[in-house]
This record gives structure tokens, C-alpha cells and sequence, in this order.
């Protein structure tokens, strides 16, 4: 069968419009589409491929669980996922793993372990969720309603109640809308798909202190700057505060999909038997992959080599600001960059990202107005030269017209 961009239109929901390019393999951070030509990925499949493309270690994983059981449903329990588990409690400030399939499957879970969590244990009337503008929390009714950004969640009749925003890093706004009514607070440490935001320390710092103050629980969405994308296993272990439950994908699995919701034995103890599930959450193969990787990112080699690499990208994209003047500041930390351009180029950060493919780089946006970069963890550094070099290119195409 000859596959082309043409049959996407003929038989996918159009929901997406993806580029015309076919990737087809993947060695580290090099990809090759249909005609052979290469690409440095400096997207990593939006901050899920944390090893790249087939690490030997993932592939064995794959291969050595595949060949010994694939799924057994929550019926019964299985190794990979219970050694996952203790992994990721021993290493994180949780005592106890929800497993699911996708990062607003993790966010779904905290927040309906939340809303149980106040009925339960406070009245009836806590259930407000504060969440803040530009965030991203996911796609289900529930998930995309608490995200930030209205064009997400309008359109498709009546929302799940009592949500309420207000914009990140004004503690101030915050203070005035949380209350004794609010049940959990949830908020991404570094906003990704806003357009990579870090939250201040004094805001961070005080919506914990507020969420203490009213009896809320805090929860950090860290599906995009988890395992290792900051260059801490989590952001939380850089930023002093800690959440009450955290959730984290994308990268957990390096391309394999999986996802977890973690917290506190008593925080858990409300998800009793029968309350929430999944019947592919802890899949076995899934989280052979995920153990496989998560091993690999959690060491200190790997985590400081994601700091090294973030000066790396910063020196390059000063140098190409000094020479071509796009950009107004490089915001993010660790893997997790964006360039945002300057008033001259509002708007356009889809035409650098064009100009990149052309050049055989893969980057991202946030936005309109940020190229995003998430590359691999462990993305060698003559790919970070020659990719740098590429968007260069990409870079004075844009500027030439
Ligand atoms: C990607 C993302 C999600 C959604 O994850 P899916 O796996 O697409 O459901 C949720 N929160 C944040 C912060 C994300 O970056």
C-alpha cells in the first residue's frame, strides 16, 4: 500500500493537521522520513522520547517483556508495574502509584481523588478546583475544562462545575480567589503548552502555603517537565515545594504510553476498591518500557547532563540572536526551552518551524509565538551542533523571506 500525506486526509479525523513529512526510523536523535532524508529531532515527540529513538535499553525491555506476558488487566497484579512502582515512590516524595495511559488519564484520576478526597474528609460544599490561565492539563472533558485556555473546552455543551482560573505567577489574584470551597489547586510547575513559564519561587512558594492554609490539596501536573526534563527527576525537587499528589507521562515510558498519578498513603487511602480504574493502567509491557527508562534517567550522569546541554542550546541561540536579532528572551530549564520571538516576529513561530523541517531539524511551538524545544535527555552533542547549525539556516530563510 503506497502511504502518503494524502491518505491521512481520506481517512483520519481531520482533529489534526500534520506535517507532510513521514518519519519512518529513529536512531537516537536522527530520524528518516519516506525519501530518506534525515532530521535532528530536537521535538522529541513533545518531551515524550527522553532516550531518543530506540535506546538499546527500551528496545530490550520491549523485546524481553514482550516475549514473556503483555497484559493481565487489574484483575491481577504483575511484576513490571509493582517494581515500577517501588522505584518511583523510593525516588519521589509519594508513598503510593495510580497507573493509567496518558497524561490526562493521570489527571483525571488526582482530580477525582481530590473531590472524593474533601467529601470524605471535609463537607460537601469543598469542591472548588483552582487551576490557572495558559495551563494544560489534558483532553477529557474534565482535564481540558480545568486547563486554562477556554477555546479547549467551549463547544461541547455543559462543564464539569466549580473550576475557576486566574493567571500564574499573581499570587495575588490566587489569594483572593482560594477559599475554605477549595478542594485542590492544580498547576504545572513550568507551564509547557502556555509557553514555557517558569513560576516564580514567591508564587510557587505561596500557593502552597495558601493551599495549607485552606485545607486544599496541591497538585502538580508534571506530564511535560517530568523524569528528568528539568534536569531533576522531578521539577518539584528544585523548586522547595511539595505537591500533594503529582502526576507525570509523557516521558515515563520514552515513547511507550504510560502514566501515573502519585501521593501520600493517606491522601490514596480514599481510592478505595472500585472507585476509579483503567483496564490498560499498569500494563506490563508498558511498564517494562517505563522501568527500562526510568532507571536509565534517574541517575546523576544523565540528570546533569541535561543541565550541560541546556547551556549548549542557550550559547547557541545567543549567538544566532546576536547575529539575525529574533528573539526576546529563551525561557524554560533543563530540556525544556523555549526561544520567544521579539515584536518583529510576533505571531510566527509556526514559519520557523517550517523553515526548520525544510532544514532537516524538528522543533516545536508553544503557542504563536515560541519555538519550543524538548529533545532527547541524552541527545549527543554533535547533534546539538549540527541541529543548531540547521535552525540557523532555518533561522535566515525566515528572515530572507
Ligand atoms: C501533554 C500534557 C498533558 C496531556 O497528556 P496526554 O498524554 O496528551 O493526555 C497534560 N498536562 C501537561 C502539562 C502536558 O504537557
Amino acid at each position: 500500500m503506497q502511504v502518503t500525506r494524502e491518505l491521512f486526509n481520506s481517512v483520519m479525523v481531520p482533529n489534526y493537521n500534520p506535517s507532510e513529512v513521514i518519519p519512518v526510523r529513529g536512531q537516537g536523535s536522527r530520524v528518516w522520513d519516506q525519501n530518506d532524508k534525515e532530521y535532528i529531532d530536537f521535538a522529541g515527540g513533545i518531551a515524550v522520547n527522553c532516550l531518543g529513538h530506540c535506546h538499546p535499553a527500551l528496545v530490550d525491555a520491549l523485546k524481553e517483556q514482550g516475549d514473556k506476558i503483555w497484559h493481565l488487566s487489574n484483575v491481577m497484579t504483575n511484576e513490571p508495574a509493582l517494581r515500577l512502582a517501588k522505584k518511583i515512590t523510593d525516588a519521589t516524595f509519594a508513598d503510593k502509584v495510580y497507573f493509567a495511559n496518558s497524561g490526562a488519564e493521570a489527571n483525571e484520576a488526582a482530580l477525582k481523588l481530590a473531590r472524593r478526597f474533601a467529601l470524605d474528609v471535609h463537607d460537601t460544599d469543598k469542591s472548588q478546583i483552582i487551576a490557572f490561565n495558559k495551563s494544560f492539563h489534558g483532553r477529557t472533558f474534565f482535564t481540558v475544562t480545568v486547563g486554562g485556555q477556554a477555546a479547549y473546552s467551549d463547544g461541547f455543551g455543559p462543564k464539569p462545575a466549580a473550576i475557576d482560573h486566574c493567571d500564574y505567577n499573581d499570587l495575588a489574584a490566587f489569594e483572593a480567589l482560594i477559599s475554605d470551597k477549595t478542594c485542590a489547586v492544580m498547576m504545572e510547575p513550568l507551564q509547557g503548552e502556555g509557553g514555557i513559564i517558569s513560576a516564580s519561587n514567591d508564587f510557587i512558594k505561596g500557593v502552597r502555603a495558601l493551599c495549607d492554609k485552606h485545607n486544599a490539596l496541591l497538585i502538580f501536573d508534571e506530564v511535560q517537565t517530568g523524569v528528568g526534563r528539568t534536569g531533576s527527576l522531578y521539577a518539584y525537587q528544585e523548586l522547595g515545594v511539595t505537591p500533594d499528589i503529582l502526576t507525570t507521562a509523557k516521558a515515563l515510558g520514552g515513547g511507550f504510553p504510560i502514566a501515573a498519578m502519585i501521593t501520600t498513603t493517606n491522601i490514596a487511602a480514599h481510592l478505595k476498591v472500585g472507585t476509579h480504574g483503567s483496564t490498560y493502567g499498569g500494563n506490563p509491557l508498558a511498564c517494562a518500557v517505563a522501568e527500562a527508562a526510568f532507571d536509565t534517567v534517574n541517575t546523576e550522569q544523565v540528570l546533569s547532563g541535561v543541565k550541560q546541554r541546556e547551556q549548549l542550546f542557550r550559547d547557541g541561540f545567543a549567538a544566532i540572536n546576536a547575529k539575525y536579532d529574533v528573539f526576546s528572551e529563551v525561557r524554560g530549564k533543563g530540556l525544556l526551552l523555549g526561544a520567544v520571538l521579539n515584536s518583529k516576529f510576533e505571531g510566527r513561530a509556526r514559519d520557523f518551524l517550517v523553515a526548520s523541517t525544510k532544514h532537516g531539524l524538528m522543533s516545536l511551538v508553544a503557542g504563536t509565538n515560541v519555538i519550543r524545544f524538548t529533545p532527547s535527555l541524552v541527545i549527543p552533542i554533535e547533534d546539538i551542533k549540527e541541529g543548531l547549525t540547521r535552525f540557523e539556516k532555518a533561522v535566515a530563510d525566515v528572515i530572507n523571506g
